[in-house]
């Protein structure tokens, strides 16, 4: 069985590597600076110790425990106290507080480790025909209750965890396709590309521990989508196994034969059938890639370079916006905003409000990599040019914001992060509304949040906001203090954007999903739901 060393450690749970915040420790200057700039006294709330959790006794009858295990192996069933707590819950912000004693943990009755799609089918079967509620889990990195193990009406529920389908299936480099099994993580769907010159390049800030199954399952968004699009822009095909049998999807590059039913796979979080396979659309791995930092005067202004490139066509194939107040967190954090002497030197240059714009363009050779750059450069006006090695900065971290967030965690902070998308005419009042319905419900005790934001998927007609929130964790009520922050934030999305972009809706968008589709199209989704999952076992209380 290839299953990572730390697959079912529970720590992993309680952070992003076993270690967590050891990782990304905060230093000293960074940790001052919040505490001036928040109210933040630091204190000390690592993740709980295992034996401090409650984990209730699984309630998996025996004869389908029994059934389980003739399917998939006794050794691949897993119910030990350790095992269901390394697959309890995904890695949202009261995720990880639950782990630090802020609650009580979904823990599911046993997690099913089965080895390929038929098994999957046969599982999905036999759990169908006993009432047993499965969770569909892949890398678990769901940072909106998507794989919370949830009972609902169900006599019990697994975990049906895809870490043993991690197979590259095929390649087919003349049609530029490859078919993985839907449990390969990220980085080894691009080492297993790699062998033939290609590559997905879908890169998430999850990228070191999410899968393509459940990047197909969410809708999920890289950050070069831009230059590759989002993850569903990659999808040729899929399996499903679901409770009515095996359904494949997928035959040719475009159709007209009615709908395409792909998209009731893609996006489904798991509730219509378990992907266990997807057919992807690669591309030649790139020889040459450069990055570089600019800096614009306010978001505003910032957003509309970003328009002209993305109507133009010339975006790179990473463009990234940060807002003034990401700007000024990440350049302090990271120790790059350490003299006055560089907001002087913007001053001088006519910046206000520095927004620290990141491109990154990708060439097969160093003339077309170079090509591109002068055509976005051409669009990009008066920016202050900060070179490669800010370009290089943002690259070297990219993924590092997830043990950032251990680390500010373990010193008491709430940090949490909400995007959504809007049209282009709509971005400005929309990142207006967040900020202030943020800034209004968390603002209290001496508490003072930052609320950041970036744009880093654009697109022709509009783009995402993407939001972090800091602020010192109300000791008292720190699940309510979150809650009463995202209802706020998702009321002031409702009517000027998604509720969205690419996190899924999982239980924590759930209340708002009926004002973006409609009563009908939650009645759409709820008849396709009975077709495929007539006694409702697939990944109970999420979605509708
Ligand atoms: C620190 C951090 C950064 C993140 N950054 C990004 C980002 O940049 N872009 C982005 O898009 N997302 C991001 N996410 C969210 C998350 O990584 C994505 O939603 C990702 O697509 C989930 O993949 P996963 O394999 O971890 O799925 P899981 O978390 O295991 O599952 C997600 C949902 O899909 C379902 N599911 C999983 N696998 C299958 C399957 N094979 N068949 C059917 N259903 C399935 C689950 O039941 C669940 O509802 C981030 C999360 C974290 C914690």
């Amino acid at each position: 069985m290839n299953v990572p060393v730390d697959h079912l450690d529970h720590r992993v749970r309680g952070g992003w590597t076993p270690s967590g915040a050891a990782d990304a420790a905060l230093p000293a200057h960074a940790s001052r600076w919040l505490s001036a700039r928040t109210g933040l006294t630091p204190v000390d709330t690592p993740v709980a110790p295992d034996s401090g959790l409650p984990v209730p006794e699984s309630v998996l009858p025996a004869p389908v425990r029994a059934v389980l295990a003739d399917i998939v192996g006794a050794e691949h069933v897993l119910v030990e106290r350790e095992d269901r707590l390394g697959r309890s819950g995904g890695l949202s912000y009261v995720d990880l507080l639950v782990r630090r004693g802020a609650g009580e943990l979904p823990v599911p009755d046993a997690v099913v480790l089965p080895g390929d799609p038929d098994q999957v089918r046969a599982v999905v079967e036999a759990c169908a025909s006993h009432g047993v509620g499965i969770v569909p889990f892949g890398g678990g990195t769901s940072v909106v209750g998507g794989v919370s193990a949830l009972r609902g009406d169900k006599v019990a529920v697994v975990v049906l965890d895809l870490a043993r389908l991690d197979k590259l299936v095929s390649v087919d480099p003349v049609s530029r396709l490859a078919v993985f099994q839907a449990g390969v993580v990220a980085p080894d769907a691009e080492r297993m590309l790699a062998a033939h010159g290609l590559t997905l390049g879908h890169f998430p800030q999850s990228y070191e521990r999410a899968t393509l199954g459940g990047f197909a399952a969410t809708r999920s968004s890289g950050q070069a989508s831009a230059g590759y699009g989002r993850f569903e822009d990659m999808v040729e095909g899929v399996r499903l196994a679901t409770p009515r049998g095996d359904w494949r999807l997928g035959v040719s590059p475009a159709s007209a034969a009615g709908p395409d039913l792909r998209q009731l796979a893609v996006g489904s979080e798991g509730l219509f059938g378990v992907i266990t396979e997807v057919t992807v659309r690669v591309r030649p791995a790139p020889a040459w890639e450069r990055y570089e930092g600019f800096v614009v005067d306010g978001f505003a202004a910032g957003a509309e370079v970003v328009r002209g490139l993305a109507q133009a066509g010339v975006l790179g194939t990473v463009t990234r916006l940060s807002d003034p107040q990401e700007t000024e967190v990440a350049l302090t954090l990271s120790g790059g905003w350490k003299t006055a002497a560089v907001k002087g030197y913007l001053r001088a240059r006519g910046i206000a409000e520095p927004s620290l714009l990141v491109i990154g363009w990708e060439g097969a050779t160093r003339e077309e990599m170079l090509t591109r750059r002068r055509a976005t450069l051409r669009l990009v006006d008066g920016a202050v040019r900060l070179g490669v090695r800010a370009g290089e900065t943002w690259r070297h971290g990219r993924f590092s914001g997830p043990r950032q967030r251990d680390a500010l965690m373990d010193v008491g902070m709430c940090v949490e992060t909400l995007e959504t998308a809007t049209y282009w005419s709509k971005l400005g009042d929309l990142r207006e509304a967040v900020r202030e319905a943020l800034l209004r419900s968390l603002t209290a005790g001496g508490r003072r949040p930052i609320v950041a934001c970036h744009i880093s998927h654009s697109y022709e007609t509009g783009a995402s906001l993407y939001f972090t929130t800091l602020v010192p964790r109300d000791p008292s009520d720190p699940v309510g203090q979150w809650r009463r922050a995202k209802e706020a934030a998702s009321e002031a999305i409702m009517g000027l954007g998604t509720i969205t972009h690419h996190h899924a809706v999982g239980v924590d968008h759930a209340p708002y999903l009926a004002s973006e589709i409609g009563p009908l199209g939650v009645d759409v989704l709820r008849a396709i739901k009975a077709e495929l999952d007539p006694s409702g076992v697939l990944n109970p209380g999420k979605l509708v």
